[in-house]
């Protein structure tokens, strides 16, 4: 007998219902290979959502999340909806908000680079040869969210003898958060190469003293698992120095936020980069980059970071490890037979070679 699965399915904005259509064909051919039944539940977010419901998340679709095994997101916003205006609904609201109800405390970050696209990246591809990491980001906790304030008038704050403005933002961790991520952390390793840096700023920082003791209480029940400690500064240059050292690195808020660019950019695409945040509950599966309007509607997008997402939910949420084998090895066989979308396209790709979104699914589709 079949077994089935819920989606929800959430396609937003711009390029976004382009994109999730190749993903919905990918699931389609995957479900019959593999003997299980997509039930795909399709809801409004973002722009799309304010305009037929005046939300950005509307009840619906939050009932729809939850109800789900899984959440698998397109991208949202656009300058249709850009406002300055306080009282307006904007597009971030509704994702901002699904993480929040959903509770989903951590962002994971594949980037791995694919051998016929070591071009595009920045640097030389002798360097990043071999790049396979996972980024794993805490997002609830940390100077994002800690008390904030600016104080006007206060004394020598324009200079000694004159008053002037002040602000302030704190960085607080509660031990239990830091055990939570690290634990997400400890365990996506063992899937992987079993080895976690852990990225703080122990020389400086309280939060990350804490940080580290607590990271290592919880590495006592991986010993499977080796752990490296490194600094945030020497990680930010790591990065671009030897890539490749890294399986999983994991880190507080701010820093995984720029680290996790930093490193996404390793690529040198941002069609190429999936997300999963994941919570106590259902998670959420996403491409990195956003709605992209300035190609929205041309069929000209690609579809492979979303397809890259799908195969992380796979993976991640509904234990089906030998589906995102097959879509991982469908989409490096893809690119190595030469198939690029535009963003990805070298100067001499053969137009032939050169295909739309819809195309780009197909082949992979023709893989699976
Ligand atoms: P963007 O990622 O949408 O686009 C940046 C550039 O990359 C554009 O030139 C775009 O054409 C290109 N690009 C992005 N995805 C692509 C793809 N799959 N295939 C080919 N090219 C692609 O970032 P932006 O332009 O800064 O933002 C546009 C809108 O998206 C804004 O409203 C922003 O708020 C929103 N956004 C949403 C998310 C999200 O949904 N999680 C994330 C980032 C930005």
């Amino acid at each position: 007998m079949s077994r089935a699965v819920r989606i929800c399915l959430l396609p937003g904005d711009g390029i976004g219902p382009e994109i999730t259509d190749e993903a919905v064909k990918v699931l389609l051919a995957l479900g019959e290979r593999h003997g299980v039944v997509f039930d795909l539940h399709e809801a409004l977010l973002g722009g799309a959502a304010i305009d037929q419901t005046g939300s950005a998340l509307p009840d619906r679709t939050l009932a729809e999340a939850r109800a789900a095994d899984a959440v698998l997101l397109a991208a949202i916003g656009g300058p249709a909806w850009d406002t300055t205006d306080p009282d307006r609904p904007r597009p971030e609201q509704g994702l901002l908000g699904l993480r929040k109800e959903l509770g989903l405390f951590a962002n994971l970050r594949p980037v791995r680079i694919f051998a016929p696209l070591a071009d595009a990246s920045t640097l030389r591809p002798d360097v990043i040869d071999g790049v396979d990491m996972l980024i794993v980001r805490e997002l609830t906790g940390g100077l994002y969210f800690g008390e904030r304030a600016r104080e006007r008038e206060v004394a020598d704050a324009g200079g000694p003898g004159r008053a002037g403005m002040r602000a302030y933002d704190t960085c607080v961790y509660d031990e239990f958060e830091i055990e939570r991520i690290a634990r997400t952390a400890f365990e996506a390793a063992r899937g992987r190469r079993r080895l976690v840096h852990s990225v703080d700023k122990a020389n400086v920082l309280e939060t990350s003293r804490l940080w580290r003791e607590v990271v290592h209480a919880v590495a006592a029940d991986y010993p499977d698992v080796a752990l490296v400690d490194m600094l945030v500064d020497n990680a930010a240059m790591q990065l671009v120095r030897r890539p490749a050292q890294f399986d999983v690195m994991v880190t507080e808020n701010m820093f995984g936020d720029i680290l996790s660019d930093e490193a996404s950019m390793l690529t040198g695409s941002l069609g190429m980069l999936a997300s999963a945040s994941l919570g106590e509950g259902t998670a959420l599966y996403e491409p990195s980059h956003g709605s992209a309007p300035d190609i929205a509607g041309r069929g000209v997008a690609n579809p492979l970071a979303m397809l890259l997402s799908v195969e992380l939910m796979l993976r991640m949420s509904l234990d089906m490890d030998a589906a995102a084998d097959d879509l991982s090895a469908a989409i490096a066989e893809t690119l190595g037979a030469g198939f690029r979308t535009a963003d990805i396209a070298a100067d001499d790709t053969p137009p032939e070679l050169l295909m739309g979104t819809a195309e780009m699914g197909d082949q992979v589709v023709a893989r699976l």
